[in-house]
């Protein structure tokens, strides 16, 4: 009997994950990662068999591109195309257009091409993934899982804006959310570890990667999150600057500052980039806080205050909670953010388990601290958002 694998494209705005995922069993074949797109060092890596190759990315520009000429390589190389039955891309924004997953058509694409002017730094990436994709494998049925859809169960006190209703209704703006697919997958995850019902469960799901968003989680379903119309807001991100005073916006237009210049700031000079003044990588950040680097150490500080202050303010949708859950790149390896951050909520009672937390990286599960006065605990669950795109593929065919 021949396999039944479905490749899975994260095309992100400086990093492409894929995976092939086999379909029966969830397991990942082949995962690989090309990062640090746009800068010199741009490389692609996977692991098959236990087997881990890298490779450069010479090329100056379009690592995208580059990127998925070197899978579909792969792909004939390891003898997998065959097997492929589908293709799955994590596409960032849907917009009111998209509320759950949808079979790619050129149309599907033009959508969401045009959906880029809510996410600039995602959608165009993934409209480029698609493109690539559908060039090379012309036969397969491809499908787009929107970072939207599992927050379209958000209240409406929840997504509705502080602004004239007529914003909403003439352009749609409210706020979406994103992060869906991983919010969703550690929610379940969780559940299962605390051996509860997901749908009786309740959590605080903070995923921190270069993008970062929280998200209220009550019985299962997303009730709130912290970005909104666009992924600029919420917390403070790689290079985003998350919430701020939109005031800053018209003081520096009437400083002189263009539309662009202003946003190209906002969403590329931000976040820990901005006020490192050195990088938008959180290990390049504490490395060189270690060095006594006080931009680093401001970063540090500022990033790990903001996402307590809204793990704080997210118990407000909850009638309980079981778990805050930490994941994303930077929750799912940073020892020092994680302390710090469960640190700044001591008055929820949270108390860290030093060992556990230092052993819950890497890939590793685990319950990091504890809150007797909340009966909760802060975990760390590795996201896995390529087997629920894999999953909602197949679903569909
Ligand atoms: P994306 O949002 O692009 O998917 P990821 O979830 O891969 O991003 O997270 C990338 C972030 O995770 C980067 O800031 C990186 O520095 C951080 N990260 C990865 N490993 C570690 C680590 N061991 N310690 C601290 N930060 C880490």
């Amino acid at each position: 009997m021949s396999n039944s694998f479905v490749l899975v494209i994260n095309s992100g705005s400086s990093s492409l994950k894929f995976a092939v995922i086999d379909s029966v069993s969830g397991d990942a074949i082949v995962s690989g990662l090309g990062e640090c797109f746009g800068l010199p060092e741009a490389v692609i890596s996977w692991k098959h068999n236990g087997e881990k190759v890298e490779e450069s990315i010479d090329q100056p520009d379009n690592h995208h591109q580059h990127a998925i000429n070197r899978i579909v390589a792969l792909m004939d190389s390891l003898g997998f195309t065959a097997d492929l039955v589908a293709i799955g891309h994590r596409i960032v924004h849907g917009g009111e257009k998209f509320t759950s997953t949808v079979r790619i058509t050129e149309t599907v694409t033009a959508e969401i091409e045009k959906l880029a002017d809510l996410a600039p730094l995602h959608n165009p990436a993934g409209a480029i993934g698609i493109r690539a994709a559908m060039a090379a494998f012309p036969s397969l049925p491809q499908f787009a899982v929107f970072d939207t859809a599992f927050h379209q169960t958000m209240p409406e006190k929840a997504f509705t804006g502080a602004i004239s209703n007529e914003l909403y209704t003439e352009y749609g703006i409210r706020r979406y959310g994103f992060h869906g697919t991983s919010h969703y997958f550690v929610s379940r995850e969780a559940a299962k570890m605390l051996n509860k019902p997901v749908e009786e469960s309740s959590f605080i799901s903070v995923h921190l990667g270069n993008g970062a968003s929280v998200c209220a989680i009550s019985n299962g379903q997303s009730v709130d999150t912290s970005m909104g119309f666009t992924p600029l807001s919420g917390l403070m991100m790689g290079t985003r600057c998350g919430d701020l005073d939109p005031g800053i916006i018209e003081f520096l237009m009437k400083k002189g500052w263009s539309q662009e210049k202003v946003f190209d700031a906002l969403n590329k000079k931000s976040g820990f980039l901005g006020v490192s003044g050195i990088t938008s990588d959180a290990r390049g950040v504490l490395e060189a806080m270690e060095e006594g680097h006080e931009g680093a150490k401001l970063a540090f500080e500022v990033f790990t205050y903001r996402v307590a202050k809204y793990i704080g303010s997210y118990m407000i949708p909850l009638d309980h909670l079981d778990a805050v859950i930490f994941t994303g790149g930077i929750g799912e390896n940073s020892l020092p953010i994680r302390s710090e951050i469960l640190r700044n909520l001591k008055l929820l009672g949270f108390v860290e388990d030093e060992k556990a937390n230092a052993d819950a990286r890497f890939g590793a599960s685990g319950i990091v601290a504890k809150s007797e006065l909340l009966g909760a605990v802060a975990m760390v669950i590795p996201t896995n958002e390529e087997f629920v795109i894999a999953q909602q593929s197949v679903e569909l065919l």
